[in-house]
């Protein structure tokens, strides 16, 4: 059986972290040609180029290298994204620690549409657009992420913004937004701090974090066929959290 993504090619951002990874690895088991780009060598995927999103002349040549190599672009998923620990209450996060973050988590999803799209434009069929967001751009966190939660509010609206924008061009673009994920990351900030993780877990209807690959299912749903009649949608995968008021016991 012919995989979901078969003879497309998908660039993905922020390939060797834990949500880029795992939809790394399902993009490729359902056909997909997948060009991984990260800061670094090494990210999974058929071509992986080391690039910074934040420069636009690195994002104009990553595109014009991947259309060399394979002849047309089919999926984007900017998913490059960052969430430092100095970014935190309005009160205390420095001008330059709130830019770091706009500029990785929403400067990069700019530029990553408005050189990426434009390949999607030429295809007959055009292409599909996944932007990661996350649930902080639809809640508020007594926790603040000042700068973070105002880039991925910045990502929803620019992604419905372009959904509608090229409806009628064969562009589709939806903003994902995860919940919680169980990465490496998360797992090592919890670990040290149970509490955290405490504060945290209550208010999950489901009682857990979610798993990379649950996020990966959901990017490949947008990024696939299977959802030709969605776009410009706030695609929340976050286990009910955004529904609860309380949770079970
Ligand atoms: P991660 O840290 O494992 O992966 C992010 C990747 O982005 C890293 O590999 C990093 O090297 C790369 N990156 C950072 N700056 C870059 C730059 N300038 N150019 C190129 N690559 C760069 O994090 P993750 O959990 O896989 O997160 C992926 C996306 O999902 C992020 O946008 C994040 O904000 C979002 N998100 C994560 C969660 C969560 O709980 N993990 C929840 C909601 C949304």
């Amino acid at each position: 059986m012919a995989g979901r993504l078969e003879g497309k090619v998908a660039v993905i951002t922020g390939a060797a972290g834990g949500i880029g990874a795992a939809t790394a690895e399902l993009f490729a088991a359902e056909g997909a040609t997948v060009v991984g780009v990260d800061l670094h060598d090494g990210s999974p995927g058929d071509l992986a180029l080391a690039v910074d999103v934040t420069e636009e002349h690195a994002v104009t040549t990553m595109f014009a290298q991947v259309r060399e190599a394979y002849g047309h672009i089919d999926v984007l998923f900017n998913n490059a994204g960052i969430s430092p620990d100095d970014d935190v209450s309005v009160l205390d996060t420095s001008l330059e620690a709130w830019q770091r973050v706009q500029d990785v988590n929403l400067r990069s999803v700019f530029l990553c549409c408005k050189h990426g799209i434009p390949h999607l434009l030429e295809n007959d069929g055009g292409g599909s657009v996944v932007n990661t967001a996350s649930f902080v751009a639809v809640m508020g966190a007594a926790t603040s992420q000042i700068s973070y939660t105002a880039s991925k509010g910045g990502v929803l609206a620019l992604s419905r913004e372009l959904g509608v924008e090229f409806a009628r061009r064969g562009v589709r673009v939806n903003a994902l937004c995860p919940g919680p994920v169980d990465t490496p990351l998360l797992q090592e900030l919890f670990a040290k701090d149970p509490e955290k993780a405490a504060r945290r877990l209550v208010h999950l209807p489901m009682g857990r974090f979610a798993r990379a690959d649950e996020i990966a299912k959901g990017v490949l749903f947008l990024a696939s066929d299977d959802s030709t009649y969605v776009t410009a949608s706030t695609f929340l995968i976050d286990g009910g959290l955004s529904g609860a008021y309380t949770t079970p016991q």
